[in-house]
């Protein structure tokens, strides 16, 4: 027999523990004078200990016995941290990239909030109407039949960004019931306030003297650009496809203080704050209102707090990295997402999404329009471009009187390098120089030599827990191991024969750094890579120091590649992109041509025209001939048509199922496991490549395999995931192996 609770309420909640399911509790007992609602973290039992939890939503009905039901145990929060749209765009992304529930949401919040810790700053909690109005019928049914509910929703209306409850009461006395009872009507929400928001509708509609934004005066491609998003009313997402130095920041600039007049909220994506400080003085420059910067470089506390300005209506420009597309924005109006193409807008651990893809569903649910950047667009958004579903949005030409470079390629195959650099690169970097300009030399490998070998019995340096080599680093007196971190003390004598002749080969940035201060002596030179900007503050420092052209040498890993605005280089040196070219992944040629025209692009950013240089083992390679000869544009359209012919993505849609353990074969036999499982609830359409082993089988002394899912479209593997994943979680795994899902892998193992 079912017994009902005194008030037949069941609250939902996501417990944050290696679960897919949402459970059943009954309400906190007292139940006290906070109305519990969906977005609030709880405290539960569950199984022997206690979890944090979030509610997902209140019921009155439950398929379980009432009376084996636990208690809510705690309420954590005054207030819920995720409105009941958050919730919902969590929930979904929760679903499509097959995490559970729990992780997605607690990754959408502040780390210190994913503890049971108690918000910092506490401002009192408030109401506010839902986002969804009520239909007419229910507000005329209100009105007469309940004129205290009509009263408050009055009220509300006349304060958009809602009322705290002390407030409230001053106008209406004690109103607890019939708040409740429209809360649960979904007619108004809770919502964090503080005394910034809770002008009235008339004031905050009145000049709030937004943003000085002083502009430069748009050139007629950009002018079209803001034309285009300025026309949008609701849902539209737009492909800004400009070269390097176009002008895309202008473009952002101006529609960000579109929408802030507006009063609205925006949201700005970016691949790595910290790499680009000059984006963020730019922002800050410009635009004149509170701003909330969220970044993993940030402690626990900013963190937060900067959460929380942006998710109580405070800060009006969230700016951040991939995690910050989850950040609450009561007002969102605006997204954009800068350098859409970046592969650090994947997650590619834990719960495994794309922040860009996010931000397209987000700017769906919120209805309002969504930016992607680039100047090397990701070949899925130029595809989906070409679907009429992105609406393109070009930007062909540098603004103001900055040219593009000119590509020269370098033929290194039949000449002696010096250090890693031709002749060739070494006479335009003296000319260069004597004139009193910048060259920047690019190579995507610190250290001082890839590997150490012993001369005498052909040792070499490999990593005891991977399938790879580890890297010399001089200054640090160290073999380092790039993939699992291990590190040893530079070794004086072979470890095998104990001669001391071990050679470095190959080069890395420190190596080439040693050998320009040789050859080119008194010339100021800066290294940026990870090791020489590991202190706090370095990177600013450094790049200040360079956009102040106090360098004239600049060598650095695509820490250099990335977004900087240099005006005094003339001169991109690149010495070593190859591995692209020929690389396993079936992207790789995607990300050389993206990385070779970002580097690039740091070349001739002012009135001084640039050269780059491109070393180069394979001077013919097709796709880099049509790159250089014919431009982005044209090699994204043999790429894709190389693509469509593979039926690889974005012409059909995979998904990657990992598995690693420390023991040899354990994974391999788990994903065959997976493989029989799949086999007979696959349709004929899906294809299943593997199980095989990963690239780099042994990384950290764990045994890597994986199995490639992949359909023509996305429904048929969301539906073959949604079968296949719950047996999967029911088959047995020996102990110390793990397996995950990844929904649009960017990489392979
Ligand atoms: P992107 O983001 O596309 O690389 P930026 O927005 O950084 O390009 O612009 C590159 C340079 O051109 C900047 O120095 C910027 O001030 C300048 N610039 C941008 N738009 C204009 C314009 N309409 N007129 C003159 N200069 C401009
Ligand atoms: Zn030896
Ligand atoms: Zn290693």
């Amino acid at each position: 027999m079912k017994t009902t609770d005194a008030n037949g309420t069941y609250i939902q909640v996501a417990v944050a523990a290696p679960v897919a399911e949402l459970f059943d509790y009954l309400p906190p007992y007292p139940a006290g004078d906070i109305a519990i609602l969906p977005g609030m973290r709880v405290l539960v039992p569950f199984g022997r200990g206690r979890r944090i939890g979030m509610v997902t939503a209140i019921s009155t009905t439950t398929s379980l016995a009432v009376d084996r039901l636990k208690r809510i145990e705690t309420l954590l929060d005054p207030y819920p941290l995720l409105s009941a749209e958050d919730l919902r765009f969590v929930l979904w992304a929760a679903s499509y990239y097959r995490s559970s529930p729990a992780e997605a949401l607690f990754s959408a919040l502040p780390a210190r909030l994913r503890r049971p810790e108690a918000l910092l700053h506490n401002a009192p909690p408030g109401w506010r109407v839902a986002a969804v109005p009520a239909a007419y019928e229910q507000r005329q049914h209100i009105q007469q039949r309940a004129p205290r509910q009509a009263a408050i929703l009055a009220l509300l209306d006349a304060h958009p960004k809602g009322m705290n409850d002390a407030a409230l009461r001053q106008h209406l006395g004690n109103c607890g019931a019939a708040l409740r009872a429209l809360a649960e009507k979904g007619l108004i929400e809770r919502c964090h306030i503080d005394n910034h928001s809770t002008n009235t509708a008339a004031e905050s509609s009145a000049d709030k003297s937004y943003p000085s934004i002083q502009s430069l005066e748009l050139n007629p491609d950009q002018q079209a650009a803001v034309c285009a998003v300025r026309e949008t009313t609701g849902f539209g997402c737009f492909l800004l496809d400009g070269v390097t130095g176009s002008g895309k920041t202008e473009v952002y600039l101006r529609l960000i203080g579109d929408a802030l007049r507006l009063g609205q909220q925006v949201l700005v994506l970016v691949p790595e704050i910290g790499l680009t400080p000059q984006l963020y003085d730019r922002f800050a420059q410009r635009i004149d209102v509170p701003m909330a910067v969220l970044h993993s470089s940030l402690s626990k506390r900013e963190r937060e707090l900067a959460w929380q300005q942006a998710s109580s209506g405070r800060a009006r420009l969230a700016l951040g990295t991939r995690s910050a597309v989850f950040t609450p924005l009561p007002d969102l109006g605006l997204i954009i997402v800068d350098e859409e193409h970046d592969l650090s807008l994947k997650q590619q651990e834990g719960f495994r999404y794309s922040a860009r893809d996010l931000a397209v569903r987000r700017a769906q649910v919120t209805a309002c329009p969504v930016l992607l950047g680039s100047a090397t667009p990701s070949l899925e958004s130029l595809h989906n471009a070409r679907l009429g579903r992105y609406r393109p949005l070009r930007l062909p030409q540098r603004a103001g009187a900055a040219i593009a470079p000119r590509i020269l390629i370098a033929d290194i195959r039949s000449q002696p390098l010096e250090t890693g650099l031709c002749h060739a690169l070494l006479t335009r970097m003296e000319q260069e120089i004597s004139a009193g300009n910048q060259v920047l030399l690019f190579l995507n490998r610190r250290g001082f030599s890839p590997v150490l070998t012993c001369h005498d019995c052909g040792w070499i340096s490999e990593c005891q827990q991977c399938d790879a080599r580890m890297t010399l680093h001089l200054e640090r007196d160290q073999l380092l191991c790039h993939h699992c971190g291990l590190m040893l003390v530079r070794p004086a004598r072979c470890p095998y024969c104990e001669s001391p002749d071990l050679r470095p080969l190959g080069q890395g940035t420190e190596r080439v750094e040693d050998s320009l201060r040789q050859r080119f002596p008194g010339i100021p030179l800066a290294r940026i890579d990870r090791d020489s900007t590991r202190r706090k503050g370095e990177l600013e420092r450094l790049l200040a120091a360079a956009e102040r052209a106090e360098f004239r040498i600049l060598l650095g890993t695509q820490m250099l590649a990335k977004g900087h605005h240099f005006p005094g280089i003339t001169l991109v040196g690149i010495l070593d992109l190859d591995q692209g070219l020929y690389g396993s992944d079936f992207r790789a040629t995607e990300r050389m041509a993206q990385l070779l025209l970002q580097v690039a692009g740091r070349a001739g950013r002012a009135e001084r025209a640039g050269t780059v240089l491109l070393q180069t083992r394979h001077p013919r390679h097709p796709l880099l001939t049509r790159l250089l000869h014919d431009g982005y544009g044209a090699f994204a359209d043999d790429a894709l048509a190389e693509r469509a012919e593979a039926r690889l993505p974005p012409f059909s849609h995979q998904a990657l199922l990992r598995a690693d353990s420390p023991k040899p074969e354990e994974a391999l036999s788990f994903l065959r496991q997976a493989l029989a499982t799949a086999q007979p609830l696959a349709p004929p359409s899906v294809e299943l490549w593997g199980p095989a082993p990963a690239q780099m089988e042994r990384r950290a002394g764990r045994i890597r395999a994986q199995l490639l899912l992949q359909a023509p479209d996305r429904g048929t593997l969301q539906r073959l995931l949604g079968t296949l994943l719950p047996r999967l979680r029911t088959l047995p795994t020996p102990r110390h192996l793990r397996w995950s899902i990844d929904v649009d892998p960017q990489e392979s193992l």
